[in-house]
């Protein structure tokens, strides 16, 4: 039900979890988050309000200041991430079907806000090919249309950048049908978020050497009051000083700017 995307020089992680904040009044039924640390990937996701989240995030702070094994940074030093309240609609309120929803290789990260009309077909299509599926969502399938994306193109000759990120969502896009506003973030680019919209909002926010994704502007004003707003059918890459706008066919595409002067 809210969305929350961060990339920049800051630990992105009390960013997402404050911009969520700014966005339960609008109500959920679990929240997570994913950060991109070094290149590693880092999630939480709990059922219940977001002190519940918080909990389990302060717990494993104190129970590994190191967090991450391979890593020398934890998950409250990435500057890079994403973070979602859910409202569900299909699959009941729990831990596993709260987000982000992950490939098996936990890689990718996905984010979603609407309903994907199409994924009980898909669905079925990916477990045709092997694909065990973690949740009764209908969001981890673009999860797991995301990861195969990324590696047929990687395959065709891709080398990791935000722009094949894109590139990849850009495919898992084309194949949904229904609502969606969403998020993803990978491993191996660290530094990037991809955000699309179809029938569901989007909106980024500029700032300087950091920018905002979200689905309600109330997600980052404190941080910035400058913003575009994502037209129908349309992706947004940002990285801390860049943000790139395109149709899901790849054409570039501008979305519409504008400044929030309403007091927060
Ligand atoms: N349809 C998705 C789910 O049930 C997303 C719900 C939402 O918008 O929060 O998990």
């Amino acid at each position: 039900c809210g969305i929350v995307g961060y990339a920049g020089a800051r630990p992105a992680l009390g960013i997402v979890l404050d911009g969520l904040r700014r966005l339960e009044y609008r109500g959920y039924d679990s929240a997570g988050v994913a950060i991109v640390c070094d290149d590693e990937l880092l999630t939480e996701k709990k059922a219940g309000k977001l002190a519940n989240l918080e909990k389990v995030l302060s717990e494993r702070a104190a129970n590994n200041p190191d967090d991450c094994a391979a890593s020398p940074v934890g998950i409250g030093d990435g500057t890079t991430g994403i973070g979602h309240t859910r409202w569900a609609t299909h699959g009941g309120p729990t831990d596993r079907n709260a987000h982000p929803h992950l490939a098996p290789d936990g890689r990718v990260a996905v984010i979603h806000n609407g309903i994907i009309e199409n994924f009980a077909k898909l669905r079925a299509e990916l477990e045709d090919d092997g694909v065990q599926f973690t949740s009764d969502t209908d969001t981890e399938c673009a999860a797991h249309l995301l990861s195969h994306a990324l590696t047929e193109l990687r395959a065709a000759g891709g080398t990791d950048s935000p722009q094949l990120l894109a590139a990849a969502m850009r495919v898992v896009c084309r194949r949904l049908e229904g609502a969606f506003t969403l998020l993803a973030v990978d491993a191996a680019v660290p530094g990037a978020v991809v955000g699309a919209r179809r029938n569901s909002p989007l909106v980024v926010g500029r700032g300087d050497g950091e920018n905002y994704l979200a689905s309600d502007v109330a997600a980052f004003i404190e941080h910035t009051r400058e913003a575009v707003e994502l037209g129908q059918d349309q992706l947004v890459l940002i990285t801390a000083d860049s943000i790139e706008i395109t149709d899901f066919d790849g054409q570039p595409a501008t979305g519409k700017d504008f400044h929030i002067d309403w007091d927060s």
